[in-house]
């Protein structure tokens, strides 16, 4: 039994310089003393003795006793006041302590553990047991120990690590946290956060909705999360970035009790991210993304434009005289300068996304980017262009504005730049061809000695200079009004009298002559220059029509055409709207032609602005149609009030007898919706008959007319009379 205890005693042996673990048995009764020693001895304890408080504090200090017993009544000092004072000491804090103590001595008992007595014995003492108890004593105080070693351990590398510890208690909303949370979340000694409400006005208010819905979430899915957030710092304005990493205690019944989770500190590790991160992708100089920040967005960006199809171009620029400025003024006027240049160059980019017209797009950022490869080398990558034009009308504007004269300290300097210009996919489909084309095309700029651009391409390069002084000339043809309208009649096949016009946009440029809309519609479309070009032709057809009428001429329908990209603008309802009450015209003789492809493009939305055109009252055709898909079946849906049959099956009607069955068909099932059906690009005779055989109930085309400017279509109107083309079409 002995032999057992022994082994025990040498298993919880707390000190290893130590054979023996030592017992102070403090007793003014010798012969307990005595009895004690043995019993202990043959277990394996080493054991001091003392006779009363003082004799035992003396002793503690001198040997310093793995345990204690301690008898309560003693003379000189008793038990009490020497546990008092043996805790007082620092060795002696943690030392277990047994109390002997009367038979039913509840007082005493009480007292013992107020003095801090780690457990009691009862007298008569069973020295049998003793051995056993100090030996459990002992085991415990060893895992105390252990406990209060790896408390600490854990505390101080928490502290290391700024990482803390809470737990959340969902049902009570108790809060409970460890030390170093304090310390992450910057609280002070007597502050208190007692619950998750409290934490979470701890968090910065741009970031406290998410950390509160991660967190409900995580209980609601029961499934651990993280999350990033920032909190003000305490002692002065700045932020701390906090990592909070939980998850959610669910016993089996699968109802979540509690959250459990850790905090840390980041603000040194994300701080250190974001300048290895700006070390690495950013030029120290100008502050704008290097070469290599640029390749991976050239990546991304062309990514993109394959997935959408979609056009890009890299402007590879170069300062002209950057080098004599830095050889005569120095370095750091050459950074200066850099500086400059930067800042200028990333204002034109920024205001260059006005520059597509298409500001109407619901595209995202279109992410340019402005990089320095170094020296005085830039690159501007246009994250997305519509046309060349684009891209060289940035250009125009960054040279125009890099030349405008910097000052440098005291000195004022000039410098040019030469820009080389690759446009994806025609320029290349990999980063490292339309960069080094984009140098290629910027050396030839520089051989031809101009400061100024050039594409890779030279064909694109010609083309894109056209179009864009086309675009400059169609500009300014709207604004100085050297756009005219020209006028085509409409016949009513059954009467044969006029049954309206529609008006058709003419340019007359200076050099170039007649330009056809087919031509610059759609240039038009793509600058947004439809808007007010379409806002003109609207007005001015609506107000000779009036005049017209108020000249005695019998009142008809006049039709304008409208392009997608006015239909879909939100003012195009306020333009139609103004062009009526400006003009007088009743609203009834207006009608918009819209083409079918145009509807077929959403066709929910198409119905939604019908509708509100057929609010005010005017009339809708359907322009060129046929040609679009699917038509017939959604054509019962759609609030309009005519069809116009595209030219090109008109064209071959005699010829085609794939083409006569279309016209009959579509004009029957218009009949069908009551729909009027007008003929578009009706030539000959045979063509007009045929129609009027199908019920057909207009036609227009150069049998009846060409389109007419004002004076000639008056002139053309009295030469015919009273039945002006009656005769030309033989009713
Ligand atoms: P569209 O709306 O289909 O206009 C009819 C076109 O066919 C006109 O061409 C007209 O001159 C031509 N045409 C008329 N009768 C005949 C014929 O018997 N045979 C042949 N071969 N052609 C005939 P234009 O004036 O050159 O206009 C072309 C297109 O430009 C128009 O096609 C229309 O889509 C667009 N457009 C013209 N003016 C405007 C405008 O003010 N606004 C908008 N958005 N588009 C316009
Ligand atoms: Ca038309
Ligand atoms: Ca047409």
């Amino acid at each position: 039994m002995l032999e057992a205890v022994t082994q025990a005693v040498q298993m919880v042996m707390p000190n290893t310089q130590r054979d023996r673990p030592i017992v102070l048995h403090v007793d003014d009764d010798i012969a307990s003393l005595m009895m004690a020693e043995g019993a202990l001895e043959d277990a394996g304890f080493e054991v001091v003795q003392a006779a009363d408080g003082i004799q035992a504090i003396a002793s503690f200090k001198e040997h310093e006793p793995d345990l204690i017993i301690m008898d309560a009544v003693m003379p000189v000092m008793d038990g009490f006041e020497a546990i008092s004072g043996i805790r007082q000491l620092m060795s002696g804090a943690h030392v277990p302590i047994l109390m002997i103590t009367g038979l039913d001595d509840l007082d005493s008992i009480t007292r013992a553990y107020d003095e801090g007595a780690t457990d009691f014995l009862t007298k008569p003492i069973n020295f049998f047991i003793l051995p056993h108890r100090v030996q459990y004593m002992l085991r415990s105080k060893l895992t105390a120990d252990a406990l209060r070693s790896s408390q600490a351990k854990l505390d101080n590398a928490q502290r290391i690590a700024r990482l803390g510890n809470w737990e959340w208690c969902l049902a009570s909303n108790h809060l409970s946290w460890s030390r170093e949370f304090g310390r992450v979340l910057g609280l002070q000694q007597d502050d208190t956060m007692d619950t998750w409400v409290e934490f979470l006005d701890r968090i910065e208010e741009s970031d406290r909705h998410n950390v509160r819905l991660i967190a409900e979430q995580s209980v609601e899915e029961r499934q651990p999360f993280n999350i990033e957030f920032s909190t003000p710092s305490l002692n002065d304005d700045s932020v701390r970035r906090i990592r909070l990493e939980a998850e959610p205690h669910c016993p089996d019944d699968g109802h979540c009790t509690h959250m459990l989770g850790t905090i840390q500190d980041i603000t040194e590790r994300t701080n250190a991210q974001r300048q290895i991160h700006n070390l690495a992708y950013y030029d120290l100089v100008t502050g704008l993304p290097n070469r290599a920040q640029l390749n991976e967005q050239l990546r991304y960006t062309l990514k993109l434009a394959r997935r959408n199809d979609a056009k890009f171009a890299v402007l590879f620029l170069d300062l002209d005289h950057f080098k004599q400025v830095n050889d005569t003024l120095g370095h750091d006027a050459g950074d200066d300068l850099l500086k400059q240049v930067s800042a200028r160059l990333t204002g034109v980019v920024r205001d260059s996304d006005m520059v597509s017209g298409n500001n109407d797009t619901e595209e995202p950022d279109s992410q340019h980017t402005v990089a320095r490869l170094g020296g005085d080398e830039f690159v501007v990558l246009l994250g997305q262009v519509n046309r060349a034009e684009d891209a060289a009308r940035v250009a125009e504007r960054i040279a125009q504005t890099i030349s405008v004269p910097y000052q440098i300290g005291s000195n004022t300097v000039s410098v040019t730049t030469t820009i080389g210009i690759s446009v994806f996919p025609s320029d290349g489909v990999t980063p490292e061809a339309l960069m080094k084309n984009a140098d290629v095309a910027m050396y030839h700029a520089k051989e031809s000695g101009r400061n100024g651009y050039q594409f890779y391409s030279r064909e694109i390069h010609e083309q894109a200079l056209e179009r864009f002084s086309l675009e400059g000339d169609l500009r300014s043809a709207i604004e100085n009004e050297e756009l005219t309208v020209v006028y085509q009649p409409k016949l009513d096949m059954t009467t044969g009298a006029l049954s309206g016009m529609e008006a058709l946009v003419r340019w007359y440029h200076p050099s170039k002559g007649n330009v056809s809309p087919t031509e610059f519609i759609p240039l038009a479309e793509e600058t947004g220059l439809i808007l007010p070009l379409g806002r003109w032709v609207l007005s001015h057809a609506c107000e000779q029509m009036q005049r017209w009428i108020d000249a005695g001429m019998a009142p008809m329908s006049i039709a304008v055409n409208c392009s997608s990209v006015q239909f879909t603008h939100s003012d195009m309802i306020e333009d139609i709207n103004q062009a009526i009450g400006h003009s007088g015209l009743d609203p009834r003789l207006l009608e918009i032609e819209l083409t079918e492809s145009l509807l077929l493009q959403d066709i929910e939305k198409g119905i939604k602005i019908l509708r509100s055109m057929k609010a005010l009252g005017i009339q809708v055709a359907i322009d060129d149609f046929g040609t679009g898909f699917s038509s017939l079946s959604y054509l019962k849906r759609l609030p309009v009030d005519k069809l116009k049959i595209d030219r090109s099956f008109v064209k071959d009607l005699c010829i085609d007898p794939g083409d006569v069955a279309i016209v009959s068909a579509i004009i029957t099932l218009s009949h069908n919706l009551h729909l009027t059906v007008v003929a578009e690009g009706v030539e000959t005779q045979q063509q007009f008959d045929i129609l009027r055989g199908f019920d057909c109930n207009e036609a227009q085309g150069y049998l009846i007319s060409h389109p007419m400017a004002v004076d000639e279509l008056e002139q053309w109107m009295a030469n015919n009379a009273t039945t002006p083309v009656k005769k030309a079409v033989g009713l």
